[in-house]
């Protein structure tokens, strides 16, 4: 058995981040940016009014208060969107909407609220402004010039957002990975009803929900049965056609695996057949086919995803130039303590965190942690991080990884 920083050190050390392309702002979502983005437009564009009111002179409303408003001639509307040509003069105003150009001699503006409609195109205000008051300044979110984000940003909903407010429609990123993802055994099937000895293929449908989760793409080649022609054919195409290939099953030691044979063949001897000291997903290969990385997951669910968490999430995410390519992880307060023996590997036990009423994480172990047991990963939001050893105390604490949101 190796420790898995090495496993996972030997693997992070081939990974190479893709290319650069341009794409439309709106088929960038979750990928990352190649150069810094530099507005050549201020944001707002034109100083403009937070509120809905009036565009008044602060001087005109000196004292002015509940007991004695002052009263002002209307002189126009600005809607937004309109630019006419109005100016705020001695003891005028001007009737003014949320998002509207400032009209020239006007310094502030007083809410709507603080107003009541008097007689003759009359304002009474009840209130006095100070100069700047209500209004958003030209530039006040981005000043032409900037840089709004640096490379590597991860482009979120508000940075997609924030791009297309500078006028930008398109925007370099690095390329979203296509990932194939190939599930082998011939127990694997769809024939309904189940054949006695068959079993459904759920590695494939979650591990491309995985890998659609963190923004690559998933392509699927399906199951092929363990058999040398059919595993050969599909890994080639497999490594030809996209950037990676995740694929489960057959990395341990069974009569049947084929696919050992097959891809020591394809990556010219490159693979490196690992037993890693943790619990689930002991097994693991990892080989080059050409510049593809080639993640070999062991074929129990739960360790084909642990595996995948460990190994190929966080390498997919160096390959789209994500500068934070883990997971989070955190301390939880576990209040039944972990009882475990030793056994020279880590445990990731699957586990639901959540806050306690102080607020601290705390952290429950799942009932169920056998590797064929998926549901109850299905049931976690968390692995908790148990180092060999004989556990952790009642009250003490545990690393957890978060693969969800806290509850
Ligand atoms: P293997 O790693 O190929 O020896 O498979 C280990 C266990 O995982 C066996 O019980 C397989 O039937 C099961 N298994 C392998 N691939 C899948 C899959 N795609 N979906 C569900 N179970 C699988
Ligand atoms: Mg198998």
């Amino acid at each position: 058995m190796i420790p898995l920083e090495e496993a996972q050190a030997h693997v992070f050390a081939q990974i190479t981040q893709l290319g650069v392309t341009t794409l439309k702002l709106s088929e960038a979502r979750s990928l990352f940016t190649a150069t810094p983005i530099r507005a050549s437009v201020s944001v707002p564009p034109f100083d403009n009014t937070a509120v809905d009111g009036y565009a008044v002179r602060s001087t005109d409303l000196r004292g002015a208060s509940l007991e004695s408003p002052v009263v002002l001639q209307v002189v126009g509307t600005l809607a937004a969107g309109e630019s006419a040509n109005l100016e705020v003069g001695p003891n005028t105003a001007v009737r003014i909407m949320t998002g509207a150009p400032i009209p020239e001699g006007a310094d502030s503006i007083v809410m709507v609220e603080d107003t009541s409609k008097g007689p003759n195109d009359t304002v009474l205000v009840y209130t006095p402004t100070s100069i700047g008051g209500n209004i958003r300044n030209a530039g006040s979110d981005i000043a032409s010039g900037d840089v709004v984000f640096p490379a590597y940003t991860e482009i979120t909903p508000a940075v997609i957002g924030s791009i297309a407010s500078v006028g930008l429609t398109e925007v370099e990123v690095i390329k979203r990975p296509r990932v194939a993802v190939i599930s082998t055994g011939s127990e694997l099937t769809d024939e309904v009803p189940l054949p006695l000895g068959k079993i459904r293929d759920s590695n494939r449908p979650s591990l491309m929900a995985a890998i659609t989760e963190m923004g690559a793409e998933p392509i699927d080649y399906g199951p092929v049965p363990d058999d040398y022609q059919q595993l050969k054919e599909v890994f080639t195409k497999a490594s030809k056609e996209c950037d990676a290939v995740v694929t489960s099953g057959g990395v341990s030691v069974g009569d049947f695996d084929y696919s050992k044979k097959v891809l020591e063949e394809i990556s010219s001897n490159q693979m490196r057949w690992m037993q890693i000291s943790i619990k689930p997903a002991k097994p693991f290969a990892f080989g080059m086919i050409g510049s593809k990385p080639l993640f070999g997951l062991p074929g129990n669910p739960v360790s084909a995803l642990v595996s995948f968490e460990l190994f190929a999430r966080p390498s997919i995410a160096m390959m789209m130039g994500n500068p934070n390519p883990f997971r989070t992880v955190t301390k939880a307060l576990v209040p039944e303590g972990i009882k475990r023996s030793s056994d020279g590997k880590i445990h990731f036990l699957r586990s639901t965190v959540r806050f306690d009423q102080n607020g601290k994480l705390q952290c429950e172990v799942n009932v169920g942690q056998s590797s064929h047991m998926l549901s109850s990963l299905a049931h976690s939001n968390a692995l908790a991080v148990v180092p060999d050893g004989i556990g952790i105390d009642k009250n003490g604490l545990v690393e957890v990884m978060l693969l969800a949101r806290v509850i």
